[in-house]
């Protein structure tokens, strides 16, 4: 079977069309029919304006199936995972539509290890709500709702696995870009706690989205950076809906996107620590590679998408996962990313450096890449794939965990089908921008060549 409304991370859709309140009732009555009448379920929310009537017909479902409710309230992603594991429930909701612009909703089912539910059990809760194969209690216990503030702990376990007193001594002051999501309601609060002069910009709580968007895209952190150069900062951090992403700015006001401050996590984690397994999504960029070979450690490649990380990393006793959009995953706190602990963690690094951040960025040597997207029938993928495998020349490594990722020796082409649409997305990089337009050329060529092969 597959899947119909799950998606990379959750349900989302826009509010009024796909998520409806008789929707929302339905699908969380079918994920609360999976847990069979038993267990305690952990609920919280972004700052959507429709948040919070989303999570009261959800709180409604899991009560009519005689499941406990722990509400913690408006929340950022992480912390709701963070609770799921400390309290011991036996799964987390969260309302959520992370990046998505304010007229999305959604939500991210999240299984008793804090990690987001997996494909088979998206299919088994598809199937109770395609049949309504509902499973409600008979009889009426009197379950109630208990209400709990989880941030005092979260927090608390965030300071103490970073080095607090060498970060207090520092006196850092850091700029924070709230996006008006719910990463305001923590990151500012922590950072203080480390004793970091913060300086919080669209850190008020608005389900409209009014400061820069939902989503810390560049060219929307422009505010961000001139105050970052205005007050003297030494780093800036701006947080997605949900505040599982971190994109860092630098003291000059420059934003690094996610693979290059993953890079300095990566090096400062794996220089610290005995552990030295890291893993990343194959769409990442080879500055993740250099940085292994310098530290000796080993790299863990994974397909697309912040749930293969968080597995991979349980099963191999990872230490550090990172994703290029700014996802950072530290497994002493915990195997999902976390925009919060990525926060105290720039702290800790540069509380350590008599460098300024945009010098430690600068010792990354410094990649070129592209990316495009090409039309191809769903039916023919497969087949088009297998062709450039077969006919790819001059090639050092083929990787097929998700599409074909084509290793040369002085460069990569990433060749991805779509999950959603009929297309393949192309990746290139290489250390010039001449090397990487033409590794875009050849790369074009080849799927173009298969394509044609296979279309009627
Ligand atoms: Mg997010």
């Amino acid at each position: 079977m597959k899947r119909k409304y799950f998606g990379t991370n959750g349900i989302r859709g826009i509010v009024g069309d796909l998520i409806t309140p008789s929707f929302v009732s339905k699908m969380s009555s079918a994920i609360a029919s999976c847990m069979l009448d038993k267990g305690t379920m952990i609920v919280g929310m972004d700052s959507r304006l429709s948040s919070p009537d989303f999570k009261n017909i959800i709180t409604t479902s899991f009560l009519s199936n005689g499941i406990e409710v722990i509400d913690i309230g408006k929340v950022p992603t992480p912390l709701l995972q963070f609770a799921v594991t400390h309290l011991k429930a036996d799964m987390g909701i969260m309302v959520t539509a992370s990046h998505n612009p304010p007229e999305f909703n959604g939500i991210k089912v999240i299984d008793s290890d804090g990690i987001e539910i997996d494909t088979q059990k998206q299919i088994a809760i598809e199937q109770v709500f395609e049949e309504e194969n509902f499973h409600f209690i008979k009889q009426q216990i009197n379950q109630q709702v208990v209400k709990m503030d989880v941030s005092p702990v979260y927090i608390e376990q965030i300071i103490n696995l970073v080095d607090s007193d060498k970060i207090e001594k520092k006196k850092l002051s850091v700029v924070v870009d709230g996006g008006n999501g719910v990463g305001s309601l923590i990151t500012p609060s922590l950072l203080q706690k480390l004793g970091v002069r913060v300086y919080g910009v669209n850190c008020q709580l608005d389900g409209r989205f009014p400061g820069r968007g939902v989503e810390p895209v560049p060219e929307k952190l422009d505010f961000m950076n001139k105050v970052v150069t205005s007050v003297g900062a030494d780093y800036s951090i701006a947080h997605d809906g949900d505040a599982d992403r971190a994109i860092f700015g630098d003291n000059k006001g420059q934003i690094h996107y996610g693979d290059r401050s993953i890079a300095l996590f990566e090096r400062w984690v794996l220089s610290q620590n005995n552990n030295k397994k890291f893993v990343t999504p194959i769409s990442s960029s080879s500055v993740m590679i250099d940085v292994i070979e310098q530290e000796g450690g080993e790299i863990f490649w994974t397909p697309v998408g912040c749930i293969y990380v968080s597995r991979t990393m349980i099963e191999n006793g990872c230490i550090l996962g990172g994703e290029e959009n700014g996802g950072l995953f530290y497994s002493p706190h915990q195997s999902v990313r976390d925009g919060m602990m990525a926060a105290a963690l720039m702290a800790e690094i540069l509380a350590n450096s008599e460098k300024q951040l945009s010098k430690l960025l600068e010792e990354f040597p410094q990649y070129f890449q592209k990316k495009t997207k090409i039309t191809c029938e769903e039916n023919i993928k497969e087949d088009v794939m297998q062709e450039i495998v077969n006919n790819v020349e001059g090639v050092e490594e083929i990787i097929t965990i998700d599409g074909v990722k084509l290793l040369f020796p002085d460069g990569w082409a990433l060749i991805r089908p779509s999950g959603t649409e009929s297309i393949f997305r192309i990746f290139v990089e290489a250390q010039t921008a001449e090397k990487a337009d033409l590794l875009m050329k050849n790369g074009l060529k080849l799927v173009r060549n298969a394509i044609n092969k296979f279309s009627k």
